[in-house]
């Protein structure tokens, strides 16, 4: 059966094929839509976990019973997650497990460009790298046998480009196994303790050295001659570049990453005049092939940051752009929030008593953005609240009053309870705003364990911000109204006056929330135009919904797209004229 699948749709797939029964994931782009993917097999055990690190050991515990399983992350879930996948490297699996890391070179929805093939020449397992839909699905299957063979977790590495453009999918039917998740204890394989561990080592380091053996002949990694003199190694999305940009060139393309497979390399080395490596971000192969003594082309003409794409090919070997790989420039659409969304009245607050901001990850990052610029930090997962602390160890009295760490419902499940933990446990006086809109809005609207379902649509407890605060030790826990600004400045500026720890909680859903009766629009909003005076205040908030009607020899004034405004009524607020009202 054919099918045009994406990637991560065919990654659910092969894990479907490959009788997968266990899939676990924190939802990051580009790699969210494979577990929304494997939902659609009811024999796969799918969830949303509440970070990377806890995901892996779901995926470790299901296959250290015997089970197959599948764990899904972006690639800086892979940094949260590396502590277990470094000694799962040595305790190796019982059932496959493989872990896909999905890269995004070009930062396209990342805060940054990291190479995740690193990863796996650091926790020494092979990784696989398919360059289509059609082999994410033939090689996530692969993986699990390479998995059970070589007694190995697997890497699966895809690139944003791979994850989410489609292709022509042939499709295969599921294989049940035939055994049985069950109790098998064996403490030397699977107890980690020093005198286990150093003799796992050895079998890591031997089994390597076999996978580069049998690389050589594995049919995912293949030389394709051509007339051309040149030769290319390459992998992934740059085999696609590759041979649209230099379709004489000869080609071997690598399914297997690491470790590579250095005997064929010096074979295709042998058989062309020129040897380069065409690859995405980091000198990955490049390097491994210079240490074995072949002179390879590769960082000198391809730039280290960044996408490839075919054009970009052709440029670095001195080519034109031709028809097909030139890419039209469009205009720049800086990103905002939503119009409605909770989160603006805040950062409007946040401005107007300066303070200063230890921002998080997910879409309120873009508070950051003018005119609200009330963001000044951002640096990882769950970072906000223990930077926070960081901070106010060392500022004057008067300045630590400004630093008020935000954090989003979903991140604050993450890691962020682990900040607020410490900043109670060593007296941090910060203030912190979980912005709780009950969902993990920027990978696209998933559940986590505020929101009360599971990804497996089930209704399930969902926690109490107030009292897991209150639990941990923070003694000022206030909840407030997003939308009322007089509320936001009130709390929020006493809140910060107090010497210690307080938290305010943020209760107003995400505009775009799917469950039906948890977000409700408003009525939408009019600028009356008779008592606008083009005082521009309704602009400060950056509504996408609000626009600006230039008129000549005047002012201007405010426009409001009923088609856009969800009528949360903040606009109308910083309005001292009464000209936003209810649209008639
Ligand atoms: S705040 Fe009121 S008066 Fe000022 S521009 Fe906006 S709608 Fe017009
Ligand atoms: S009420 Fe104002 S701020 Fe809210 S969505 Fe409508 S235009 Fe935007």
């Amino acid at each position: 059966m054919k099918e045009i699948l994406s990637g991560n749709e065919a990654i659910a797939r092969g894990a479907y094929e490959a009788g997968v029964k266990v899939a676990c994931a924190y939802p990051g782009t580009p790699s969210t839509e494979i577990l929304e993917n494997t939902i659609r097999y009811r024999e796969i055990d799918s969830s949303w976990a509440t970070n990377e690190k806890v995901a892996l050991e779901v995926g470790i515990g299901a296959s250290f019973v015997g089970a197959r399983s599948l764990v899904t992350m972006k690639h800086v879930g892979v940094n949260v997650a590396a502590d277990p996948l470094f000694t799962l490297s040595y305790t190796g699996v019982n059932g496959g497990l493989v872990l896909v890391c999905a890269d995004d070179p070009e930062l396209h929805s990342s805060q940054n460009e990291q190479d995740s093939r690193n990863y796996a020449k650091f926790a020494k397992v092979p990784m696989l790298e398919p360059a289509d839909s059609q082999e994410c699905l033939e090689f996530t299957k692969l993986a699990y046998e390479i998995s059970e063979k070589y007694d190995t977790p697997v890497l699966l590495r895809t690139t944003t480009r791979i994850s989410h453009s489609k292709s022509v999918v042939n499709m295969g039917e599921r294989t049940d196994l035939v055994r049985e998740a069950k109790i098998e204890k064996n403490a030397a394989k699977f107890v980690m303790l020093p005198g286990n561990a150093r003799v796992r080592h050895v079998v890591v380091e031997d089994r390597t050295v076999q996978l580069s053996k049998d690389g050589c002949s594995m049919p995912i990694n293949r030389v394709e001659m051509r007339e051309g003199k040149i030769g290319v190694i390459t992998s992934g999305i740059a085999y696609q570049h590759v041979r649209e940009a230099l379709p004489e060139a000869s080609v071997l393309k690598l399914g297997m990453v690491h470790p590579l497979p250095f005997d064929l390399i010096r074979e295709f080395a042998a058989k062309v005049e020129k040897l380069y490596v065409v690859e995405e971000l980091d000198p990955f192969i490049e390097e491994q092939v210079k240490a074995i003594g072949i002179p390879v082309i590769g960082k000198e003409i391809i730039s280290i940051c960044g996408e490839l794409t075919p054009g970009r090919v052709r440029k670095a070997f001195g080519l034109p752009e031709n028809a097909a790989t030139a890419v039209e420039k469009l205009p720049g659409r800086p990103p905002n929030m939503c119009p409605g969304c909770p989160h603006r009245g805040v950062f409007y607050t946040l401005n107007q008593l300066k303070a200063y901001v230890s921002g998080d990850i997910g879409c309120y990052t873009l508070g950051f953005m003018p005119p609200l610029s009330a963001m000044d930090t951002c640096v990882c997962m769950g970072a906000s609240i223990g930077m926070a602390t960081g901070a106010v160890k060392v500022l004057s009295p008067e300045e630590r009053k400004k630093v008020v760490a935000v954090i989003g419902d979903s991140t604050f499940l993450h890691t962020g309870i682990n900040g607020l933990m410490d900043m109670v446990y060593n007296k941090g006086a910060a203030t912190v705003i979980i912005l709780d809109n009950r969902i993990t809005a920027m990978t696209g609207r998933q559940e986590n364990p505020g929101s009360g379902h599971t990804l497996m649509n089930d209704p399930t407890n969902a926690v109490d911000f107030e009292l897991l605060c209150k639990a941990i030790g923070v003694k000022n826990v206030r909840t407030i109204n997003p939308l009322d600004l007089d509320e936001c400045r009130t709390v929020i500026s006493e809140e910060m006056e107090r010497p210690e720890t307080s938290v305010i909680i943020t209760d107003k859903p995400c505009v775009l929330i799917k469950r039906e009766g948890i977000f409700k629009a408003g009525a939408p909003l009019q600028v009356v135009e008779e008592s606008c005076t083009g005082c521009r205040a309704c602009l400060k908030i950056g509504c996408p919904a609000i626009e600006w009607v230039p008129s000549s020899g005047k002012k201007g004034k405010a426009h409001i797209d009923p088609l856009l405004c969800n009528g949360c009524d903040v606009c109308s607020q910083l309005c001292k004229f009464s000209a936003i009202q209810e649209a008639k």
